[in-house]
């Protein structure tokens, strides 16, 4: 486990009080490791879950050379160029079912898709290709070539070889395959801990009478969402009150049960509340904590540290910032955690209907709305209204338009990337 001191010193260029996005994102994929333990699990439960080791094929896959159609098999050698070709049909290989006894020089066998293919026979014409007169089957000229429609035993997959690699997640495409190879149960990582509260005596819990000056606690709500949809297991501690006793005992509970902290409010700065100093505290000073100035809008600030073996994820309180930060940094390092390959989702590009104005020199994230045009391609326009308590148009968007940090203006047509919340929300 890498020290913040280390992590830092690897990166080029960071800076804490005026951190690029990417640079945060990279020290954080440096921070985190994979969960060691691993469990057995039966094959439904696997959804979701990330592989913990490659899963090697018991057999291949088909298990036989078979037929791709519903058709009639037969020998590819007889084919000609230019002529017609006349079998008679000497019997029907069911799927299932292994054909044994011999066929003639000019006989074929009908055969339905799946079905073994019989031995000496190569090639598969589909019936609809086909004429039948009672026992007799025509292939006009110029509609097959030998070896057509024919599958390969092992051409899925080949005993001996990974059929899936450690570190993927298992969806219902490899649930299907692991099935496929007769696997009932695969090895797979211990689902991730996340403990997440929320901070600021002006935060009220539902239930609570509205008071004024108080707002209610979304953050945990949409972290809970976002945390539900990776598969972690969630522990939600509340609002915790700014008074130093509460919130060291918050932490030390999470740190002491939950593999990553989530809190938010009460990083940015000139806050006067305590979360920071406790934070500072329990970290073991600043050598376990740094509190971040990002170069990206929203988001600014955030925390990011360790207490005991817990890795700390402070984020602003902004109800929009909340959901940019961790979709941006917290997401991929939690993906990280869980041992998955594949950290960072893939943009989509679209072409923009709007000129936005932006600077070089920061990371903006614009809620989005993704359509297709006419035309087929995809295009974006922004929700307007980007203010950064604004949860209505985190709603209506579908994802995050992202402005990276040394691209400007961007004019009307521009390609732009975008951050879809499909997948991670
Ligand atoms: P802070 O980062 O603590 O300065 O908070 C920034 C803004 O986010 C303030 O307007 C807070 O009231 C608001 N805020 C902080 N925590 C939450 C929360 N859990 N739910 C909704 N709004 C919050
Ligand atoms: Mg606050």
């Amino acid at each position: 486990m890498k020290t913040l001191d280390e992590v830092a010193s690897s990166l080029q260029g960071y800076d804490p009080q005026a951190l690029r996005a990417d640079k945060a994102l990279a020290f954080l994929q440096t921070l985190v490791t994979p969960v060691a333990q691993t469990e057995q699990v039966e094959l439904k439960a696997a959804l979701g879950r990330v592989l913990a080791a490659d899963v090697v094929s018991p057999i291949d896959v088909p298990a036989h050379d078979n037929s791709a159609m519903d058709g009639f098999a037969l020998r590819g050698a007889l084919l000609k160029d230019g002529q017609a070709l006349s079998l008679q049909i000497a019997g029907t290989a069911l799927a299932g079912k292994a054909w044994s006894t011999p066929i003639g020089d000019h006989q074929c066998l009908k055969i339905m898709t799946g079905a073994v293919m019989p031995p000496g026979l190569d090639t598969v014409v589909p019936q609809e290709l086909t004429q039948v007169q009672g026992d007799t089957v025509t292939i006009p000229a110029g509609v097959l070539r030998q070896g057509d429609n024919r599958r390969f035993r092992g051409e899925d997959l080949c005993q001996g070889k990974p059929a899936l690699l450690g570190g993927s997640t298992i969806g219902p495409a490899a649930l299907g395959l692991l099935a496929s190879l007769g696997i009932p149960s695969v090895e797979v990582r211990r689902p991730l801990r996340v403990a997440f509260f929320s901070t600021g005596d002006e935060i009220l819990s539902l239930g609570e009478p509205p008071r004024e000056g108080a707002v209610y606690d979304s953050n945990r709500y949409t972290l809970f969402g976002l945390l539900k949809r990776m598969g972690v297991e969630v522990m939600d501690m509340g609002v915790v009150r700014d008074d130093p006793v509460a919130l060291e005992l918050a932490f030390t509970t999470a740190a002491a049960q939950a593999d990553a902290i989530i809190t938010s409010g009460g990083v940015s700065v000139g806050e006067a509340d305590h979360t920071k100093s406790v934070m500072r505290k329990l970290a073991g000073g600043e050598n376990g904590v740094a509190f971040w100035k990002i170069a990206m809008r929203p988001g600014r600030p955030m925390a990011v540290g360790r207490i005991g073996k817990a890795v700390l994820f402070g984020l602003p309180g902004n109800p929009v910032a909340v959901m940019v930060t961790f979709l941006a940094f917290v997401h991929p390092a939690l993906r990280q955690m869980m041992g998955a390959q594949t950290a960072s989702q893939p943009m989509l590009k679209a072409r923009s209907t709007e000129a936005i104005r932006k600077k070089p020199g920061r990371t903006e994230y614009q809620r989005a709305i993704v359509t297709t045009a006419a035309d087929g391609s995809l295009q974006v326009r922004t929700t307007g209204q980007q203010g950064s308590g604004v949860l209505s148009s985190m709603v209506a968007a579908n994802g995050l338009l992202v402005l990276h940090h040394d691209q400007g203006n961007v004019a009307v047509g521009d390609e732009v990337d975008m951050l879809m919340f499909d997948g991670a929300i």
